[in-house]
């Protein structure tokens, strides 16, 4: 097992990965409340609740399960999950263990910061996307029906419990999607990530644990290692959007339907990379490592037909609203070296866009 820490201005929160790491004992290591409650949705929960119960046997222990899906990532859920807690009577004395993938740790770590200003949280993230990206950083969130996450907090859980065995019962899509944000670590500072991805595809996509350990604790590091230098969103946490701006439009302009985030992601890296290799920063040979390494590991690089580029364009403006009025776009100077461009205009994003799907 590994253990890393990430530390920010006031926490110092340990971060486990390992394969088939929960056991009493672990947990009894992490969890010094008397009550728990477990809070997963109902595909996780038929899965592995039976056995993680099991491991928690020791406390005072609840389940609380929810309907599955990132619609129910609501405010309306939020406050029923609150009115559970209030019924049954929790205090403060209680630490709630987030079982599921982003959605849940998302929604979850949003409940444990505000239910009595604040009680224990612990990340168990049960999918390659939580296990590498959400689950670490602190951001908790809701949707709104105007947007995604717009309502939320930054709160860092009491620990992260990464246990790699839980990608395996996972779908393939979901896999693959999640290997988006592993590529992304490659591209923004962990060069050699990349070529070994490149060289090691089957045997990722195949899951071979140790491949999963791998991939999970390099990907963990470098979101610490970000994360840690700058808590908030600004300066370094901003290159971890590489890819983000591009692919959250593809997402809004799809109403979040037939595409998985990291499919989205890994369209919007393959694109900002060529502008990286049009404004004569990236070297075209890493561009076609980067497009073949995307290909092999079966994520899309296209943008889907269905929608139209001035679509596209829209959200990306609706987006840039939040930034001051700026399309900051990452952008690679080098493999494993970002910078933040802030110039690019809506109208040569578009003609980029066309550019690309020409292509
Ligand atoms: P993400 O982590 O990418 O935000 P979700 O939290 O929506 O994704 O999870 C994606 C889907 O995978 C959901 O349907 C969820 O119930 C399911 N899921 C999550 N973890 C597992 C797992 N370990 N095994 C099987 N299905 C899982
Ligand atoms: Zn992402």
């Amino acid at each position: 097992m590994k253990k890393i820490f990430l530390t920010t201005r006031n926490n110092k929160v340990p971060i486990l990965i390992g394969n088939d790491i929960i056991t009493s004992k672990l947990l009894s290591t992490h969890i010094k409340s008397k009550n728990v409650i477990i809070i997963t949705n109902e595909t996780i929960g038929k899965i592995y609740l039976k056995k993680i119960k099991n491991c928690f046997k020791r406390y005072n222990t609840q389940v609380l399960e929810i309907k599955d899906g990132e619609k129910y990532k609501n405010i309306s859920i939020f406050t029923k999950i609150h009115d559970h807690l209030i019924r049954n009577r929790f205090d403060r004395d209680l630490t709630i263990v987030a079982l599921g993938g982003g959605v849940i740790g998302d929604l979850v770590g949003f409940v444990a910061s505000t239910f009595m200003r604040g009680v224990k949280l612990i990340h168990l993230p049960t999918t390659l996307l939580a296990q590498v990206d959400s689950s670490i950083g602190g951001k908790t969130a809701v949707n709104h029906p105007n947007g995604k996450n717009l309502i939320g907090t930054f709160y860092q859980p009491d620990s992260i419990i990464i246990d790699t065995k839980f990608l395996q019962t996972l779908p393939e899509e979901e896999y693959t999607s999640g290997l988006a944000e592993v590529v992304k670590y490659g591209l923004i500072s962990k060069p050699s990530l990349l070529v070994w991805m490149n060289k090691n595809s089957k045997k990722i996509l195949s899951k071979n644990k140790d491949c999963l350990s791998y991939i999970v604790s390099i990907s963990a590091k470098e979101k610490v290692r970000f994360v840690s230098q700058d808590e908030r969103e600004s300066n370094v946490r901003a290159f971890l959007n590489y890819g983000h701006t591009l692919g959250h439009a593809i997402e809004a302009a799809m109403n979040y339907r037939n595409i998985l985030h990291g499919q989205a992601i890994s369209i919007g890296m393959l694109f900002a990379s060529m502008l990286s290799v049009e404004k004569n920063m990236l070297d075209i040979n890493d561009f076609n490592l980067i497009e073949d390494t995307l290909e092999k590991l079966n994520l899309p690089t296209e943008i889907p037909k269905r929608i139209k580029t001035r679509d596209i364009v829209k959200h990306i403006k609706f987006d840039k609203k939040k930034q001051n009025n700026r399309n900051r776009f990452v952008l690679l100077n080098k493999l494993g070296k970002c910078v933040i461009n802030d110039k690019l205009t809506d109208n040569f994003l578009g003609n980029m866009i066309e550019h690309y799907r020409s292509q």
